[in-house]
């Protein structure tokens, strides 16, 4: 086989017209131009992406710098910042900020679920569906202006603006009955400005409960002491109330007790006009700490409170100590009670009966405790049997003479008991009598203890409250219920009362004792 010859190519011996080595040096010649035309626009392709490597290298390091400088700030605005506290440093828990302090102290120490917190799948929403027929429709229309006072005249043109459904029980299993609230709107002749009717209270945009549902609710759990479980379930059960929550429960104490707290606060204001009052304290937990309820109480009125505290501490942090100055206080031996500004001071005579009765019954032979005893009934018996108003100043130093013959003399031979009673009784002799030359002040503190009393029930039943804000919401509606008891009035008529009353204040106090 014959070596083959090719230019550019072409076989020389397939084509006969390049066989001339001049075309063939032409041919080469082009070829070469055109590879280096071909360099030439390389190398400018190079140069041009060098110059933009050169744009996008200072472009990058700029846009680098802009990310470090957006985290910095996201930082300050406390995005991802992990604060150095004592879990995670030797910084004392003292020294943490006081967020960190908080979060520390609310720190749950229970695992997490995985699931978010709240309403889970498949559980029926917080909001209350709307019904499409309400068993009721009520009109609401504007008859004054609420901007400048002025009388819509009842042939205005009024537009419903707005529907709202309230939910109220309407009777044993029979379901809850829905009414349909439509308010109307007028433009004021007078204004010129928009003026809505009003709505009955408590209802707002939304579906809400309604008034005999909420003060049941309320009165199932501060009066009968039934628990926020049990109260769901007989919403459920008995009033066909479905998917009536504990949370439901837990939310109508709270918005209630905001709205009652006028009320509430009023009350002590009420007790300080008085003449005299009673104070006692019962031990509770809350929150798994022992705490104490608190009370101050007369004859017409009551007021509860929760705190840490058994001292004076309780009562200087819930602002009682000024509603005590014009008081005679009647109360057991608590040694906090003596060292309170009041205008004057009874023992409970029932409470000092008991202890002079304990020591009867331990040493059978004495007779100093009885004779106490006797002194105390005497002076009740005299009492009792004064016919109008008080016996007076005289009877009641005759009977302060009689008990310091009794205190003077020595019964330590008796035992220690002895002994420890009567210097109790020498350190409050001075408040023994006080019943009998002051009107209106009872020689025991029965009404005290009965107001509390409820809390040991409440302590039994549910071993106590969860939070101090559901230790407050129960302090707040027993004030306000025992106080109407006190006045002749129903629990549940007062709760029904509070719950259709728009802004109740402390003329809801004229109400429930006229
Ligand atoms: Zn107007």
């Amino acid at each position: 086989m014959p070596t083959k010859l090719y230019i550019c190519g072409m076989s020389l011996d397939k084509n006969p017209s390049v066989i001339d080595a001049f075309e063939a040096i032409r041919a080469l010649r082009k070829e070469l131009a055109s590879v280096k035309d071909e360099l030439s626009s390389c190398k400018s392709d190079v140069s041009r992406l060098n110059r933009n490597n050169t744009h996008l290298v200072v472009e990058n390091k700029s846009l680098k710098a802009e990310v470090t400088r957006l985290k910095a700030e996201i930082e300050k605005l406390g995005g991802s910042k992990v604060e150095k506290d004592s879990t995670n440093s030797s910084v004392p828990p003292t020294q943490q900020s006081i967020a960190g302090q908080a979060a520390l102290r609310t720190r749950s120490l229970r695992a997490s679920s995985g699931r978010p917190s709240g309403g889970q799948k498949g559980h029926v929403g917080h909001e209350l569906a709307r019904t499409d027929n309400p068993a009721k429709q009520e009109d609401h229309r504007v008859k004054t202006c609420p901007h400048c006072g002025a009388v819509i005249p009842e042939d205005a043109e009024q537009v419903c603006t707005m529907t709202t459904q309230v939910i109220d029980i309407a009777g044993i299993l029979v379901g809850p009955e829905v009414t349909e609230h439509r308010r109307y709107t007028a433009v004021c002749p007078h204004c010129h400005r928009k003026a809505h009717a009003k709505l009955p209270s408590g209802s707002s945009k939304k579906t809400s409960y309604g008034p005999k549902l909420q003060a049941l609710v309320i009165y199932l759990s501060v009066v009968q002491s039934v628990t926020f479980e049990r109260i769901a379930e007989t919403m459920r059960d008995v009033f066909c109330v479905k998917s009536f929550s504990e949370g439901t429960v837990k939310n109508i104490l709270e918005r209630n007790a905001k709205k009652a707290l006028p009320v509430y606060t009023a009350l002590l204001e009420y007790i300080g006009r008085e003449e005299a009052a009673g104070m006692d304290e019962t031990g509770v937990y809350i929150n798994k700490l022992l705490c104490w309820f608190w009370c101050l109480q007369c004859e017409k009125y009551c007021y509860v409170f929760a705190d840490r505290s058994r001292g004076i501490k309780a009562l200087e942090d819930h602002g009682i100590l000024p509603y005590l100055k014009r008081l005679i206080l009647y109360t057991d031996r608590h040694s906090t009670y003596f060292t309170l500004e009041v205008s004057g001071h009874q023992v409970c005579l029932a409470h000092l009966l008991r202890n002079l009765q304990y020591l009867c019954d331990i040493n059978k032979e004495q007779k100093w405790a009885r004779n106490v005893q006797q002194v105390l009934r005497d002076a009740i018996h005299t009492w009792n049997e004064s016919k109008c108003g008080v016996p007076g100043t005289e009877v009641r130093r005759s009977f302060e003479k009689r008990i310091d013959r009794l205190l003077d003399q020595d019964v330590g031979h008796y035992g220690k008991e002895f002994q420890t009673l009567q210097n109790g009784i020498i350190l409050c002799k001075d408040y023994l009598f006080t019943f009998l030359d002051h009107e209106g002040v009872p020689h025991h503190n029965n009404s005290s203890e009965g107001a509390i009393r409820i809390l040991k029930v409440k302590t039994k039943v549910s071993g106590g409250f969860r939070t101090q804000a559901g230790a407050d919401q129960y302090a707040c509606f027993h004030s306000i219920l025992e106080t109407a008891k006190r006045n002749g009035k129903s629990k549940f008529g007062t709760l029904y009362q509070l719950m259709i009353e728009d802004n109740p204040d402390s003329s809801f106090i004229e109400t429930i004792t006229s």
